[in-house]
C-alpha cells in the first residue's frame, strides 16, 4: 500500500489531507479515485491507513479507516556518521541506510576527503539528501524518515560523540587480525550496560566512516579521546560507501531487528 509522510497539521481528526507532491503522485501516478487506501504518516506519533472520499485542485481528501502502531522503527537509533564522499555516493548511503535502519546521517568533513565542500552548494544537496530519505523510508514502510543533517566539521563531529551511548568509529588499520571487530566491540559494550542495569532500548548508536582516502592516525586518536571506539570491519578494505551498509547491517542484526529478539 502507498505511503506517504505528511505534516502533523495534515491530521484533522478522523480526516487527513495530501497536497502538493503527494497529492499529486496520488492522482497522477497512482490514479487514486474515492475509496482507494494509503497509509498516511506524520513520522512522529500517528500513522493511519485512510480511504480517500475527494480528490480536486491538487489536494487528495481522505477519511481514516483505521490508526497504525508506529512499529516500523528500529530499537537502536543509528546515526550514520558519514565523511563526504564524491560524486552522487551520499544518495546511495542515505537510500540503503534508510532501508536498511538508520534513524539520521550526518554528513562531516575529514581530513582526507576528495570532495571539495562547497557550502554555497549545501542548502541544495540537503534538500536532495532530505528528498531521497523520504521516499526510502516511504518504500521501506519506515513509521519516520530519517534525518539528514546539515554537514558538521571534523570538530563539531568529535564535540557531538558525548550525546551518543555508543560511537563506532570505523578504522580499516583495525580491520585485520588481532583488531577489535565490530562484533568484540559491540560485546564488550553489552556487557558492561548490562552488567549497569542499563536497558538497551533507545541505545543511541553513531557509526562514522572515513571517505575514500581513510581516517589519518591523528583522527583516529582524537575520536578514541572523544569517547568512540575504533573498530573494524573484516580484513577486507571496503568502499566508503559499503561501509556504513555493511555496519549497519550488523547493527540491526545484533540489536535483534531479524529474529532472535
Ligand atoms: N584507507 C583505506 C585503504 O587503505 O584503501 C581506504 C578507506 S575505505 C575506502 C573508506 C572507509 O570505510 C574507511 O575510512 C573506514 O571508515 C571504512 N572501512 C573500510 N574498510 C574497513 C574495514 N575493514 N574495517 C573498518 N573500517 C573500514
Amino acid at each position: 500500500m502507498q505511503r506517504y509522510f505528511v505534516a502533523p497539521d495534515q491530521f484533522e481528526g478522523s480526516r487527513v489531507v495530501l497536497t502538493g507532491d503527494d497529492a499529486r503522485h496520488a492522482l497522477r501516478v497512482m490514479r487514486m479515485e474515492p475509496g482507494d487506501r494509503f497509509i498516511a504518516s506524520d513520522g512522529a506519533s500517528r500513522e493511519a491507513v485512510a480511504a480517500v472520499t475527494a480528490a480536486d485542485n491538487g489536494r487528495v481528501e481522505a477519511e481514516i479507516i483505521f490508526e497504525l502502531p508506529m512499529d516500523g522503527e528500529p530499537k537502536w537509533p543509528v546515526t550514520v556518521a558519514q565523511a563526504l564522499p564524491k560524486g552522487d555516493k551520499m544518495e546511495l548511503v542515505i537510500q540503503k541506510g534508510t532501508e536498511i535502519g538508520a534513524a539520521a546521517f550526518a554528513p562531516f568533513q575529514s581530513e582526507r576527503m576528495i570532495v571539495q565542500y562547497d557550502d554555497k552548494k549545501e542548502a541544495k544537496r540537503l534538500e536532495r539528501w532530505s528528498k531521497i530519505a523520504k521516499e526510502a523510508a516511504e518504500q521501506a514502510h519506515r513509521s519516520r524518515i530519517p534525518a539528514v543533517e546539515p554537514v558538521r566539521t571534523w570538530r563539531e563531529l568529535t564535540a557531538s560523540m558525548a550525546a551518543y551511548d555508543l560511537v563506532l568509529f570505523c578504522y580499516e588499520k583495525e580491520g585485520g587480525s588481532g583488531g577489535t571487530g565490530l562484533r568484540e566491540a559491540l560485546n564488550a559494550f553489552r556487557k558492561e550496560r548490562l552488567a549497569a542495569g542499563a536497558t538497551e532500548r533507545g541505545l543511541r548508536v553513531m557509526l562514522v566512516v572515513g571517505p575514500e582516502g581513510g581516517f589519518t592516525p591523528r583522527e583516529a586518536e582524537e575520536a578514541e579521546a572523544a569517547g568512540a571506539v575504533i573498530v573494524g570491519l573484516g580484513r577486507r578494505i571496503l568502499r566508503t560507501e559499503t561501509a556504513a551498509m555493511a555496519a549497519l547491517a550488523c547493527l540491526m542484526y545484533e540489536s535483534g531487528e531479524m529474529g532472535g529478539d
